[in-house]
């Protein structure tokens, strides 16, 4: 076998990559046409790919590099924790000071009475524990009826068949006979696309009261959640208008519904909080993180759970539930190194009152381009909406290809990562990110823009 390495032609790695390698979320038959962009190495909010360009990483990796590239900090803490403890279970009654310590410091971070955690390997696997979490928690309640938990259509919350599931992405849903029952979908609040000729106010309490009619439809008896994203990431950055989430929280509050917040994306500062439930005044009763919790260094994601559930599933005997590197030494080592940088380095701030107010202010002048209809931001998570007509706010009718001609045409061949999704252009930086990372960013995402007039 020969030794692949970082300087070997780029070609040469492609064509390996290709035959052997099957990507998630990518066409396979265009891949071997055109072959993967490699990245090499990275450093800040810089990439390398093979051929020895710099690309400025306006995604944060995928939503999750908040403290930046090539933290020494991290793999030292790595390497330490490789050679005291490599690896140890957190089940059938044993533990380890890394899980012990994380699970703290995420109980002092998270709001309220949300003081528990059940630790998984990422997003996805952390909400099939939420699924499994609430069915298990009404029935130790003797509420055995309420299984079903309700989500929004274009959320996403993860790729297992429980996370996809409750998801509501059309196209995951048209492979492998998706959604599992007992999963049902509401209509999202996004304005822009759906609110018709309605202000955003009177949008936003049209869509949290669906949550209300679903209810009565299913019986208040058989609903056991609500699971959502405070803002909804890669459905599109979709905020939510200001009337949304207070609806949302007085329907679960009145009903005896589970609030599940899905903080993937927003958990960890990106909104400008620890958690975007503070940011958006959200009460959820479980928390799902993962991403910015390592910031993608190590894969680990969590289940943050209210006092009052996590009690009555430790009083219902066995929770026959778990993964082998749930609590796994080193992905909460290394977490907790990562909740200290972004703590000691404010980083937060960076995103609240720091650069975040410059980004606001750039992006949203982008509004002003002729193919663009908005453009917002919250945090550091923005969103523009391409359109031909602003007037109608129509969206392009082969969306895909213009936006993806964009985004992965000409931002990627101009060293710029943005996301697209339908008539979307997305961007998630790194919570490190400086006025001059903003200026860059805007002058490339410009760029690639005035390439498609
Ligand atoms: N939930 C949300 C909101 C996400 O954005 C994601 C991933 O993007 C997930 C869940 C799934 O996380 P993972 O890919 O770590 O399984």
């Amino acid at each position: 076998m020969n030794m692949i390495t970082n300087h070997m032609p780029t070609a040469e790695l492609q064509a390996i990559d290709a035959a052997h390698h099957m990507h998630p979320f990518t066409d396979g038959a265009e891949l071997a046409a055109k072959g993967a962009r490699i990245i090499t190495r990275a450093k800040g909010v810089m990439l390398t790919d093979s051929e020895g360009e710099e690309i400025l990483d306006g995604m944060a990796g995928l939503w999750c590099v908040n403290i930046g590239y090539g933290r020494e900090e991290m793999a030292e803490v790595a390497a330490r924790q490789m050679r005291e403890l490599p690896f140890y279970n957190t089940f059938f009654q044993t533990s380890h000071v890394p899980a012990i310590a994380l699970a703290q410091r995420i109980a002092e971070l998270a709001p309220g009475d949300l003081n528990h955690v059940f630790f998984a390997s990422g997003g996805s696997d952390a909400n099939d524990t939420n699924l499994r979490l609430v069915r298990h928690y009404w029935a130790a309640k003797g509420k055995p009826s309420k299984t079903v938990v309700i989500s929004r259509k274009n959320a996403y919350h993860g790729s297992t068949m429980a996370g996809a599931s409750l998801g509501g992405m059309g196209g995951m849903h048209a492979q492998g006979g998706l959604p599992i029952p007992g999963i049902v979908h509401i209509n999202q609040p996004h304005w822009y696309a759906e609110g018709g000729e309605m202000s955003p106010e009177e949008f936003g309490l049209a869509r949290a009261r669906e949550l209300e009619a679903k209810i009565a439809e299913l019986g208040e008896d058989n609903v056991a959640a609500f699971i959502a994203e405070p803002i909804q990431g890669a459905g599109g950055v979709i905020i939510p208008p200001e009337t949304y989430w207070p609806e949302i929280q007085r329907i679960c509050d009145a009903h005896e519904i589970l609030l599940i917040a899905d903080e993937v994306i927003c958990g960890f500062g990106r909104t400008g909080n620890w958690f975007g439930s503070q940011t958006l005044g959200i009460r959820p009763h479980i928390m799902t993180v993962a991403k910015g919790l390592s910031s993608g260094y190590v894969p680990i994601g969590a289940s943050i759970v209210w006092d009052e559930v996590a009690d009555t599933v430790a009083r219902a005997g066995d929770f026959n539930h778990g993964y082998t590197y749930s609590g796994h030494p080193v992905s909460c080592a290394v977490a907790l190194e990562n909740l200290r940088i972004i703590e000691e380095e404010q980083l937060i701030e960076n995103v609240a009152t720091g650069t975040g107010p410059y980004l606001k202010e750039k992006w949203e002048q982008l509004a002003d381009h002729p193919l663009v209809g908005e453009a917002h931001t919250r945090g550091f998570m923005g969103t523009l909406a391409l359109t031909p007509d602003k007037a109608r706010r129509a969206p392009f009718e082969a969306a895909e290809g213009t936006v993806g001609l964009i985004c992965r045409g000409h931002c990627f061949k101009g060293n710029l990562v943005m996301r697209h999704v339908g008539d979307r252009m997305i961007i998630a930086p790194p919570l490190i990110f400086q006025k001059s990372d903003v200026d860059l960013l805007i002058e490339r995402a410009v760029k690639a823009l005035d390439l498609t007039l």
